[in-house]
């Protein structure tokens, strides 16, 4: 029968007819054979397995096993500070607070791609408004910023706002939590892949759960983010998570548990 439909084929190849005109009694001669009946491992693949990573205490945030831990109360050996060198932040109590005589400080290393957690929390008795309440920031790969700041009856520009891409799209909602206490951010940041020309062919993307509540949805980051002007667009590689010295005169904000893993 094989045979048969090649002659078939070919015939219609050599004469310039097409198949579909061959007579009906010739086509139904024809058989093929039926799809094999699926079988439940026919959709199911067992290599690789993925590795084993012990997760964190979810209820203290502790790093899951495979994770670089960039501060753990104890130094800031895994930062620096941009035209300094030492970082110079100040480590106490287990925490870390911003030196505002100082400037921000960056992570030695750099990353592609991540999954990001970090906490921080503004004084109790914070003052100032809009933009000067507790301003810091993640600026991922040194040119994105998410937004840090006190938004707790606080209200600014809102593509300013805490847990916006800064200038560029606001949170989903406001998750803050009163001055005083700790605020969660769980970052997952997908790195850019440029074209020849420089423009994005796939743009950076961001999702930031704001304590646990998702505030930015695989959010397309746009550019840069500038405090004056749009977006820019130019070619990089891995950056530094930079954490921001923001100069607004109130009181300095710190951080604790900060641990990243790379995707
Ligand atoms: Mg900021």
């Amino acid at each position: 029968m094989k045979h048969l439909s090649l002659k078939i084929k070919a015939l219609a190849v050599l004469t310039g007819i097409a198949a579909c005109l061959l007579p009906a009694a010739q086509a139904q001669e024809k058989e093929y054979p039926e799809p094999e009946p699926m079988r439940p491992g026919m959709s199911e693949y067992w290599t690789p397995q993925p590795r084993i990573v012990t997760p964190g205490d979810i209820l203290t945030h502790s790093a899951p096993s495979d994770a670089i831990v960039l501060f753990d109360g104890k130094d800031l050996s895994q930062w620096e500070e941009p035209g300094h060198g030492e970082a110079r932040w100040i480590v106490h109590d287990g925490i870390v607070t911003v030196n505002k005589k100082a400037g921000d400080i960056r992570t030695k290393e750099n990353f592609g791609s991540f999954q990001l957690h970090l906490e921080w929390s503004v004084p109790k008795d914070i003052e100032g408004e809009s933009q000067a309440r507790g301003n810091s920031g993640v600026i991922i790969q040194d040119r994105y910023e998410v937004q840090i700041l006190d938004n707790y009856q606080n209200e600014t520009y809102v593509n300013g706002m805490v847990a916006s891409v800064y200038k560029q799209t606001p949170p989903a909602v406001n998750a803050m939590r009163a001055p005083g206490e700790w605020n969660v951010y769980d970052i997952i940041y997908t790195a850019p892949i440029f074209k020849e020309d420089g423009s994005y062919l796939y743009p950076p993307r961001v999702t930031v759960l704001h304590n646990n509540v998702v505030v930015q949805c695989n959010t397309i980051i746009q550019g840069s983010t500038q405090y004056i002007g749009f977006p820019k667009v130019s070619p990089h590689g891995e950056g530094p998570i930079r954490l921001q010295m923001h100069g607004d005169p109130s009181k300095a904000i710190s951080f604790r548990n900060i641990w990243v893993r790379k995707l």
